[in-house]
């Protein structure tokens, strides 16, 4: 196994982001950030952890509004919520994520 992977662990993400992390502008998007993250939290109601994404395309597949473009390639690539205004709430990726990197908020109207 991996250094990597026994002293730092892939963890789900977390459902309280929000309140345990602080917001950074990227783009359209926000970051979520904390003290133990490197990569951090994109997006808000479609939320991707890039600490814990492996990239495998299972969202991307899934979706069918077409919420997420790849940020980076190759082994690094993450699935970037881009277009998370356009979520119609299915959570299909949330249920296909093998990692549990991904938390769906919808919105009160
Ligand atoms: S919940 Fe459904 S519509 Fe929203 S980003 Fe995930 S797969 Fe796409």
């Amino acid at each position: 196994m991996e250094f990597a992977k026994i002293f730092f662990p892939i963890l789900p993400i977390d459902p309280n982001f929000q309140a345990n992390r602080f917001p950074i502008a990227y783009n359209t998007l926000k970051v979520w950030k904390n003290a133990s993250s490197t990569l951090g939290i994109y997006g808000t109601d479609v939320a991707v952890d890039f600490d814990s994404c492996i990239g495998d395309g299972a969202c991307v597949e899934v979706c069918p509004v077409n919420v997420f473009d790849w940020y980076g390639c190759g082994a690094d690539r993450k699935a970037l919520p881009v277009r998370e205004s356009d979520c119609i709430y299915c959570f299909g990726c949330e249920a296909v994520c093998p990692k549990f990197a991904i938390r769906v908020t919808k919105q009160q109207t």
